[in-house]
């Protein structure tokens, strides 16, 4: 059963779809989706238990995603092993990655919870003391992507219901099963009925009903900017709040004092998490002249060197993409450039053999596509990275610039003042220097430009799902303010 309302599972009375197993090409699972009823019921149960949730004392709250936590640890490898076949990724990303880090990211609100923080209360006008009440907002619509299904479920129950909200989460249609697992232990865990629910179905029918339903306080969406901006369409017809989560497509830049060797591996394993199916991800990098042949030359030899397989051997690198209808337009991409003349030093295609019936793609290192090309400005989403060399410090930042996105990037250098340059001149909502890719609950993620706005991890998520009240009290018992005086006066 793919729905889980108001504390329990049952059927979605939608229309029915079979799963492939991507790894294989096999059929895996039939799910049945989620009608506008069903999401009607799931946003019915978070309103009611938004009533007592919401009054909790954040330790309550706080005690609650505690116990969660412990639930989530005890089920960790089920859950890496659910997330590894409904994904294809491979299982050391799961065990090591996708479920310790939502994991921690668990035991962080927990201790968020509990330190909202706002003005001191003060008296910033003559008469009155003011202070500030940050409250939860209501009944939270959020909808997820697949590519870390579980990372994803975390990132938005989290913070929504620290902050004492309730919420309706749609994952995506190809991977409910990580989010289902999320809901159903925090039932067990203790956090009361309708406080988590989750809805199974597509972005046509449940995604948009989820966002235009008027007892949805907020939208918060993580997904592709193309349907970020449908969304931000589609709230504005109930004046919600929205937070999106978008598409990014992360430069990777390399300056010529910077260390070769620790620039390609961190470009490889950058840039083929995930097999490439990460927002974050390494996607274009620029390399200063001196270094280009090296570093392409040595990313290369390693983007051979990564062994794929399958997802749920510990032994695998990378295992497959999401479908193999996303193959495809991975291989498009890569197909396309080489008939624009580019040149493929790694990679450029899916693997035979034993592979052949799974949606996999081989590392891929694309060199010479020009910078204003589909391949360099658009999102892959594939374990694929461009090359292009760059001359000067101005041109490096102006090629990391040059897309609409901006989620993250990062630079390599040895030099303070140029990494302060590219930390302050990028524009994106993280940049790394001599690294890509590790995050941390204590951080805030999200983007800039096209890549959205909003903030997931940290207290500043917390932030964005409260609603800011400022309460002022008059200490002034005079039957006639004098600032009333400027209104009306008094004529006794
Ligand atoms: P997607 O935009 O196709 O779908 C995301 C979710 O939106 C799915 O649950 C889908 O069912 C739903 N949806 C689709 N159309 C909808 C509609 N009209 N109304 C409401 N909901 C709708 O994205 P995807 O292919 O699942 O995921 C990949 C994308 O997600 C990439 O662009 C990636 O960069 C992005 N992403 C961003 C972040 C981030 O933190 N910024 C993190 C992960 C993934």
């Amino acid at each position: 059963m793919h729905q889980f309302i108001d504390g329990r599972y049952r059927e979605g009375r939608g229309d029915e779809a079979k799963r492939i197993n991507p790894a294989t090409g096999e059929p895996a699972e039939t799910i049945r989706y989620a009608t506008t009823d069903d999401v009607d019921d799931a946003v019915a149960a978070a309103k009611r238990a938004f009533a007592t949730w919401s009054r909790c004392t954040p330790a309550e709250r706080s005690d609650a995603l505690l116990a969660l936590a412990a639930e989530l640890g005890r089920r960790a490898w089920d859950i890496a092993a659910v997330e590894t076949t409904q994904t294809g990724k491979a299982i050391r990303l799961a065990t090591e990655f996708d479920v310790p880090g939502t994991i921690d990211n668990v035991s962080f609100f927990a201790g968020a919870a509990r330190q909202l923080q706002g003005l001191a209360a003060g008296e910033y006008g003559a008469g009155g003391t003011s202070m500030i009440r940050r409250e939860p907002i209501g009944v939270i619509g959020s909808i997820a992507p697949w590519n870390y299904p579980f990372q994803m479920a975390g990132w938005k129950i989290l913070p929504a219901i620290a902050a004492g909200n309730t919420i309706v989460l749609k994952p995506s249609e190809l991977t409910p099963g990580t989010a289902l697992i999320f809901a159903e232990a925090a039932t067990a865990a203790g956090i009361p009925d309708g406080v988590i629910n989750i809805v199974t179905g597509t972005g046509a029918v449940a995604g948009e009903h989820l966002v235009r339903h008027p007892d949805v306080a907020m939208t918060s969406f993580t997904g592709s900017t193309a349907v970020g901006r449908k969304i931000m369409a589609l709230a504005s017809e109930t004046a919600k709040r929205v937070h999106l989560e978008l598409g990014g497509k992360a430069p990777f830049v390399v300056f010529d004092d910077a260390d070769v060797e620790a620039a390609a591996h961190g470009a490889v394993a950058g840039s083929i998490i995930n097999a490439g199916q990460d927002c974050t991800a390494a996607t274009r990098a620029y390399i200063q002249r001196p270094l280009f042949d090296a570093f392409t030359a040595r990313v290369a030899e390693l983007m051979d060197q990564v062994i794929l397989g399958d997802p749920t051997d510990d032994a695998t690198d990378l295992g497959s993409l999401i479908s193999h209808a996303h193959r495809d337009k991975v291989a498009g991409f890569v197909d396309r450039a080489r008939a624009d003349g580019a040149t493929i030093l790694a990679g450029g295609h899916a693997p035979g053999g034993d592979l052949a019936a799974g949606a996999y793609y081989r590392p891929t290192l694309v060199v010479g596509a020009a910078q204003d090309s589909e391949i360099v400005q658009e999102e892959v989403f594939g374990p694929v990275l461009t090359a292009l060399p760059f001359d000067t410090d101005d041109e490096a930042l102006a090629l990391a610039n040059d897309t609409p996105y901006g989620l993250a990037a990062c630079a390599w250098t040895n030099d303070l003042n140029r990494s302060l340059r590219a930390s302050a001149e990028i524009q994106a909502g993280c940049v790394w220097i001599n690294d890509h890719i590790p995050i941390v609950s204590e951080m805030p993620h999200g983007g800039y430009k096209a890549s959205g706005f909003g903030k997931d991890m940290s207290a500043y998520s917390l932030e964005e799902y409260t609603n800011t009240k400022h309460v002022m009290l008059s200490r002034d018992k005079a039957p006639h303010k004098d600032w009333q005086n400027t209104v009306f006066r008094t004529r006794h």
